[in-house]
């Protein structure tokens, strides 16, 4: 079984996605969009062993540089909120960003051991091999758990970028490639921010490194293959069923596979709607960069594009997020922060080139494009499910600003501890792993990422974001402009993601205080009719810890 297994890693190797490729036409393509998704009717939030019927459309995607041939595979989904997390209309872009070759970084496939099945039972199966999963995993393996670890091998394609010293607190430092001593914000035309903060931007090629050697290390297996469904057997072992009927039994299973892994999960009813973050950025060089190289530019939200775009889509506030490498080389990116409907690609490209043309910045060369779709807000999962989750399939995103990666790459230590206590405590006192037996002590993990005072800071980012999807640019600029006002643990804290309830509570206060009359106006408004104020009041008022 163990060599069939590895057998199968191969030749899932060798099935690329191009395999299927027909003639690329970005007319077609895009009028084939509509077609890429069904929805089913029924239950929307307990679908996931019923997800739609899978049709194959794959589209050759060209991009610029080589870097980002693509394809795009029509899935299943669970529910519109699965759709939308996978990329909704925009999900082309979405896969092409996903399925950009990485020479640089090695497969998993070259370096970690198949997953054997027969001789030892798996104690935690890992769904899904982004950065939350390869942490999870190397983690729970270091603590003496027989791991497994089942995805499709890809390389790390996103451009991560994060506070220098959240990093360092994580010994990663070496993976960051580009530092910034310090983080500026311009919102009018009035002095820029500065954040007091070093950014950093991460090398994906060396984080995939070092969480890969962590699994090597502590030694995770690993299987090349998608996962369609966990089931339950009769002894009370996951059966995690991949593509092409493989079937992998262990005594637990957490899912990391991103944001959309409704066909594994529940998420529970009635929770806040998904809004989406987009970005479309482009790597280049330039002439007539008019940004100093030592300073990262968080946000600019200076007026360059309002009056040359006309329509409605475009009136939604976006910023300028640049990472000057050089005096000539940028990487720009043009990021809407969320809005309901994802702000379109095209849309996004077109504002950064109309804003790089009035500021006189031209580009010579382009040496990467990017697509960044982050799905933020939605419900969390339902805690009372036997499968645990982490990373974004566990609603780690913070709803404010798309970030997740450091919380992931911190959390995972704990969580993976809190996992081989309830793996170790069933095994000590003998207990058959029954249904019920694992769905409680599975709870006592979900408690665990997921208490209430993670819940009700949660409740806090959502109430913030509703509040923003409802601004124009003015309203944007004047929060902002509010916001940099408070004392600097305050919306250093909010950035960085330290703030407890209690200090968000303060935050709130204090921004009401200082806010100009016709925001604090805006924020009753909010917190009155808005659900997510209700939501946030009734989880602040809920003692449980
Ligand atoms: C371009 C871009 C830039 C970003 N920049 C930042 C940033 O600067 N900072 C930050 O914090 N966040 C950033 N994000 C968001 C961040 O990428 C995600 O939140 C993060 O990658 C989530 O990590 P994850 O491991 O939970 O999920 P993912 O990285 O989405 O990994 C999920 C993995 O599961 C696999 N998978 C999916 N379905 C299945 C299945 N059925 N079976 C098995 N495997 C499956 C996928 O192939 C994938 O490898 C960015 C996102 C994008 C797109």
């Amino acid at each position: 079984m163990a060599d069939f297994i590895r057998a199968l890693n191969f030749s899932a190797m060798e099935m690329t996605p191009c395999s299927a490729v027909k003639s690329f036409s970005w007319k077609r393509l895009r009028s084939q969009k509509h077609v890429l998704w069904r929805l089913g009717t029924g239950n929307r939030a307990y679908k996931s062993g019923a997800a739609m019927e899978e049709e194959a459309l794959r589209i050759r995607c060209g991009g610029i540089g080589g870097s980002s041939a693509g394809v795009a595979v029509m899935e299943k989904f669970a529910d519109e909120d699965d759709y939308v997390k996978a990329g909704g209309s925009e999900i082309l872009f979405v896969q092409m960003q996903q399925n950009k070759h990485m020479e640089e970084q090695s497969k998993l496939l070259n370096t970690l051991p198949g997953i054997s099945v027969g001789e030892r039972i798996l104690d935690l199966v890992v769904i899904g091999c982004g950065p939350a999963g390869l942490a999870l995993a190397a983690e729970s393996a270091k603590l003496g758990l027989n791991v497994g670890l089942i995805g499709p091998d890809l390389p790390f394609t996103n451009n991560y970028g994060v506070w220098e010293d959240e990093f360092k607190d994580l010994g990663l430092q070496r993976c960051i490639e580009h530092v910034w001593r310090d983080t500026v914000v311009y919102l009018d035309a009035g002095d820029p921010v500065l954040i007091g903060r070093a950014y950093g931007r991460v090398s994906r090629h060396l984080l995939h490194e070092e969480l890969l050697k962590r699994c090597l290390e502590s030694g995770v297996s690993y299987l090349n293959l998608k996962v369609e469904r966990i089931a339950q057997n009769a002894i009370g072992q996951s059966l995690v069923e991949c593509e092409g009927n493989i079937i992998i039994p262990c005594r637990l299973v957490t899912v990391a596979s991103g944001a959309a892994s409704g066909k594994l999960l529940q998420y529970e009813v009635g929770g806040p709607s998904v809004s989406v973050q987009t970005a479309y950025g482009m790597e280049v060089e330039v002439e007539n960069n008019p940004y100093d190289p030592s300073l990262m530019v968080f946000m600019d939200y200076r007026d360059h594009v309002r009056h040359k775009v006309h329509s409605l889509e475009a009136q939604i506030p976006t910023f300028l997020y640049a990472m000057p490498m050089s005096d000539t080389r940028v990487f720009f990116e043009e990021t809407c922060l969320a809005s309901k409907e994802a702000m379109p690609f095209e849309l996004l490209k077109k504002k950064l080139l109309l804003r790089l043309e009035t500021m006189g910045v031209r580009i010579k060369k382009i040496y990467e494009e990017e697509w960044s779709y982050i799905p933020v807000g939605g419900s969390l999962p339902n805690t009372e499910q036997r499968n645990l989750a982490f990373g974004a399939a566990a609603s780690m995103v913070h709803p404010a600003t798309g970030y997740s990666v450091v919380r992931s790459l911190s959390e995972a230590p704990r969580y993976a501890s809190v996992i081989a206590n309830i793996l170790k405590q069933s095994r000590g006192m003998n207990i058959l792993m029954s249904s019920g037996n694992i769905e409680h002590i599975s709870t006592q993990a979900w408690n665990a990422l997921w208490p209430q005072e993670k819940k009700r800071q949660r409740s806090f980012f959502l109430f913030g974001l509703a509040l923003i999807l409802q601004l124009d640019i003015e309203g944007i600029r004047t929060f902002f402009l509010t916001f940099f006002r408070l004392p600097n643990w305050m919306w250093q804290g909010f950035l960085g993601s330290t703030l407890s309830s209690t200090d968000l509570m303060l935050f709130a206060l204090y921004m009401f205080v200082i806010a100009p009359n016709e925001m604090r106006k805006g924020l009753i408004r909010h917190l009155l009719s808005d659900p997510t104020g209700a939501t946030m009041l009734r989880t602040f008022l809920t003692l449980k810890i």
